[in-house]
């Protein structure tokens, strides 16, 4: 095992443009070292807004809505909780990519993969 790659079950798709964790954590809810699976179709990318909760971050996840009655489409948003395994270093601002898993807690049913972008 030479790099985080080859010890990963994330589909290589979904994370080959990030830098992977340099850290191994022990977090079963880590979707690079854990046992979690993540689900391919829910994938998405947004931007930290809180990272104040212990192993868990708010994303603002922005995305385009189709209104046929006005015929244009609208700006949509929704706040989604993701488990932060203690591996992944992410600050309020940073783009990220998150996966929908398993429902981890009332709220948190995605985890995050990595950072996208930083903040500025
Ligand atoms: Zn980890």
């Amino acid at each position: 095992m030479s790099s985080s790659y080859e010890i990963s079950r994330i589909p290589r798709q979904f994370v080959e443009d990030l830098v992977p964790p340099k850290e191994i954590c022990d977090d079963e809810k880590c979707p690079w070292h854990g046992t979690i699976r993540i689900r391919r179709r829910g994938i998405l990318e947004g931007k930290v807004i809180s990272a104040k909760m212990t192993r868990t971050v708010t994303v603002l996840i922005e995305y385009l809505h189709f209104s046929r009655k006005y015929d244009r489409y609208e700006r949509r948003r929704s706040k989604i909780h993701a488990h932060l395994p203690p591996c992944i270093k992410v600050q309020e601002g940073d783009l990220v990519r998150i996966a929908e898993a398993r429902r981890m807690a009332k709220t948190v049913s995605h985890v995050v993969l990595g950072k996208v972008r930083k903040g500025d």
